[in-house]
């Protein structure tokens, strides 16, 4: 859209350039802070605001460091700190509930509902409160693959938000940028607008709020820009597989050096999407959201959301290196050389830098690849008792789609710390507005016409739980992945892990025989046997409350016990 026309659609929320004040503070000179800005500061209001549309990556980040909202670092990306809410909040994320949309919805524990009178008031007060701000709008597309593409134009009261907005969106080429279509949806963002938990039903100061029936995002109260990704990134769970029949996953996805052989890799937070789909042998789709359509994957992003902890350059060079000019990051602690110290957690265990995807050289610059071939179910097992990895039949691919087991680590949600057990169906139903069958139905339905090999790889602990087992060396899960997807992990055939119900490879070229086989690493084999079991029945129950409706032949191809 033209600058014009952006202009118009804002003055519907009553955002004008220079007018709508509501108050402007005292005008007192300020020394500057020692630290930036936290993103969810409210700021001072404007007398004469401004309206930034499309500013370029270098324009955005001179406004932020002069709005201090951040600061650079050594390598010249953008620092923030985001304030009270340095992960998701999945209890303030909620969808106006609506007839025509109502019925969709799988409310329940991820997805809330919200009167259209709340959604209102709440809405009302952000565009308010952005009219009285110098604002930042940015128009980027949701999907790699045109076809089935959606745009949003998003509106932020922080040029650091704008920017990472910028980055992680599939970013418009110039004649897709002066097109007068209107955006599929309209995004306002907030982090100084804070609701008020009782009058606004929100329950917190933070609200992510969904309303499908006038296309519209509102996010306040939260500087986490995580929660700008993974709303748009619902909205696309909830449009793409009605309208479009495509599987929308949480997923990574990269293919091989001629871009065919697309593999994905499914994975709640902290699994290791990011990190296992930076291979610098494989070309990168994309980090975290994507959809499976009839012409193949596509990624839904134009860029990555890496955490950073501990971020190492000789064990993840791709990453640490795309963290530069462009890059933005939260919550990492610099030191006073303006160096990262990606140790330092003490903000938060949840430091992330985003970055767009041309960052990582090894990137498929389309952002799209052919159907998969190789699909793996990423698992951090905190118990230590899954096999390293394992293949599946097509009916224990769908058990484990459904099932989604991992342990929390490095609290992305906000108050997870330690690691712990979690079922989350797809792999993401934090994310997922519809029913999760619809998704599984249409993964079965691909799975059965395709082909694909399906493998469980757990990137958690082996030798012991957490604590007193160890974490698995990544060097060994790359080697895990490449057999996986080399072919040449079925060479050495399988057997069948009588807990799990799984077939656990007997060899894998550059990983020690007894890294494949889970038991035999425990130094007390019934104490193994003990915890194997109590997951296998976890893993049961989960099954038994969720999905018991699903046939006989998928509840077989679950855990034994
Ligand atoms: P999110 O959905 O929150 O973006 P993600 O699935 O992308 O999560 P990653 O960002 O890749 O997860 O996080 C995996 C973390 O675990 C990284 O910090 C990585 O360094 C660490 N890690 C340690 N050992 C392994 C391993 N064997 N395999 C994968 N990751 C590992
Ligand atoms: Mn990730």
């Amino acid at each position: 859209m033209r600058r014009s026309n952006v202009m118009k659609l804002l003055a519907r929320f009553g955002i004008n350039e220079g007018e709508g004040v509501i108050s402007v503070p005292d005008a007192q000179p300020r020394t500057p802070p020692a630290e930036p800005r936290a993103t969810d500061d409210p700021g001072p209001a404007s007398s004469d605001p401004r309206v930034s549309v499309d500013l370029p990556a270098a324009a955005l980040i001179e406004q932020a460091l002069a709005r201090r909202e951040g600061v650079l670092d050594a390598a010249g990306a953008l620092h923030l700190r985001t304030g009270a809410y340095t992960g998701r909040a999945p209890k303030s994320r909620f969808i106006v509930e609506e007839a025509g949309v109502s019925e969709r919805i799988a409310w329940g524990a991820v997805n809330h509902p919200i009167s259209r009178a709340c959604f209102e008031r709440v809405r009302d007060g952000v565009a308010r409160h952005l009219a009285a701000r110098d604002l930042f709008v940015t128009q980027g597309l949701a999907g790699a693959d045109r076809t089935h593409a959606r745009s949003f134009l998003v509106a932020c009261e922080r040029a650091s938000q704008a920017l990472f907005v910028r980055q992680i969106l599939v970013r418009p080429t110039p004649s897709e940028q002066r097109s007068d279509a209107e955006p599929d949806f309209v995004v306002l963002v907030a982090p100084g607008f804070h609701c008020d938990p009782e009058r606004d039903g929100t329950g917190s100061a933070a609200a992510v709020l969904i309303d499908f029936t006038d296309r519209m995002i509102v996010i306040a109260g939260t500087g986490y820009s995580g929660e700008i990704k993974k709303s748009i990134f619902s909205v696309m769970n909830y449009i793409l597989p009605v309208e479009d029949d495509v599987l929308t996953m949480h997923c990574s996805a990269t293919t091989d050096r001629d871009g065919r052989g697309t593999a994905i890799f499914f994975g709640l937070s902290g699994t290791g999407k990011t990190t296992l789909s930076a291979d610098p042998e494989r070309l990168l789709i994309g980090d975290d959201e994507h959809g499976w359509g009839s012409a193949g994957v596509f990624n839904l992003e134009g860029g990555c959301y890496a955490k950073c902890d501990n971020l190492d350059a000789s064990h993840e060079p791709e990453i640490f290196n795309a963290v530069r000019f462009g890059c933005v990051s939260e919550n990492v602690v610099l030191r006073s050389d303006r160096v990262p110290d990606y140790t330092d957690l003490s903000i938060t265990r949840n430091t992330r830098a985003c970055y767009p995807i041309e960052h990582i050289s090894s990137a498929n610059a389309r952002g799209m690849g052919p159907e998969p071939t190789v699909i793996l179910f990423l698992t951090c097992d905190a118990f230590g008792v899954l096999p390293a990895i394992a293949r599946l039949t097509p009916e224990a691919a769908m058990y484990h789609f459904v099932t989604g087991f991992t342990a929390k680590v490095s609290g992305t949600e906000q108050g997870v710390d330690e690691p712990t057990p979690t079922f989350s169906a797809l792999f993401g139903e934090p994310f997922m507005p519809l029913d999760p069958m619809v998704y599984a139905n249409m993964l079965g339905c691909r799975l059965r016409s395709r082909n694909a090999r399906v493998y469980l790889l757990n990137t958690g602990w082996i030798a012991g739980p957490a604590g007193e087992g160890r974490r698995i060396e990544l060097a060994s899960t790359r080697a895990l992945v490449r057999a996986a997807l080399e072919g040449t992990l079925d060479e050495g055939g399988y057997a069948r892990d009588p807990i799990f119900n799984v077939d656990v490879p007997a060899r894998c070229p550059g990983v020690p025989d007894e890294l494949l086989d889970p038991r035999a690493l425990w130094s007390d084999a019934a104490r193994y046997d003990i915890s194997a079991r109590r997951l296998a029945a976890m893993f049961r129950d989960n099954f038994d409350r969720r999905c018991s409706h699903l046939p006989d032949e998928i509840r077989a191809a679950g855990p034994l016990g």
